[in-house]
């Protein structure tokens, strides 16, 4: 296992996943965001290409048949999907140490299946008045999309123990901090850092060490 990390966030909508994403991107340039395909019409401020792959449902249907995505779902009444072809491009990049999903439970459950190491984290928020407001605050969807989205936020919530880290997205600075912990974290795994010990101790240095008073 190499440094490289698959680092799925998943919460119910509005709960601060875009947030958390560009802020951890600052911080960690190498890791590259997945953009999946979708048949949602773009919010005003998104654009295609760097927040989704926005397609019509005839494209999303023929991409599914011809097994273009490692994980695929119908979310709030649209669908959504994780191209295969966006995993592979990024592992190819030598500058890229990573790849952050922003995806819904279902997608991360099949995604876990394939790829047992990734990171699950679960985003949470402090409560569900404040999720609603959050909801409303975004400003980019009618009443009738944002109750939707509410009403499904109790089961998505339900599926947190399909995760390693859940984090509470109350402050976004110390929901940040609990993120960037969990990437570095992940990154200092045994497993990830053995290669180093026994480097170390097939190069069979033996260090002089000086004595305390010379
Ligand atoms: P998601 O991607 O999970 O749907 P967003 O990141 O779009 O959620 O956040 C939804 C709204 O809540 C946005 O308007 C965002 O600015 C706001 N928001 C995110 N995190 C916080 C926070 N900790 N405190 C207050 N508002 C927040
Ligand atoms: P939004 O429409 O707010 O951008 O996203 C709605 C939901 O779809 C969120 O829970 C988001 O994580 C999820 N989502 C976005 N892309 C994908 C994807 O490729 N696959 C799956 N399964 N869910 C996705």
């Amino acid at each position: 296992m190499s440094d490289f990390v698959l680092l799925v966030l998943s919460s119910p909508s509005g709960a601060g996943k875009t947030t958390l994403t560009r802020r951890l991107q600052q911080s960690f340039p190498d890791l590259r965001f997945s953009v999946s395909h979708t048949t949602r019409t773009p919010r005003a401020t998104e654009v295609d290409g760097r927040d989704y792959h926005f397609i019509d449902k005839a494209e999303f249907v023929r991409l599914v048949e011809c097994g273009a995505f490692i994980e695929w779902a119908e979310v709030h009444g649209n669908f959504y999907g994780t191209s295969v072809d966006e995993i592979d491009r990024a592992k190819a990049d030598p500058n890229c140490g990573g790849i952050i999903f922003d995806i819904d439970y279902q997608g991360a459950r099949q995604i876990r299946a394939k790829v047992p190491e990734i990171t699950g984290v679960f985003i949470l928020p402090p409560s569900m008045p404040e999720l609603l407001r959050r909801l409303r605050g975004r400003a980019s969807e009618s009443e009738e999309i944002v109750q939707r989205r509410f009403q499904v936020a109790m089961r998505e919530i339900e599926h947190y123990a399909l995760f390693d880290f859940v984090i509470v997205n109350d402050d976004v600075e110390r929901a940040f901090d609990a993120l960037r912990a969990v990437v570095v974290a992940e990154r200092s795994k045994r497993v990830r850092k053995a290669h180093l010990a026994e480097a170390l101790l097939r190069s069979g240095e033996v260090p002089k060490v000086q004595a305390p008073n010379g």
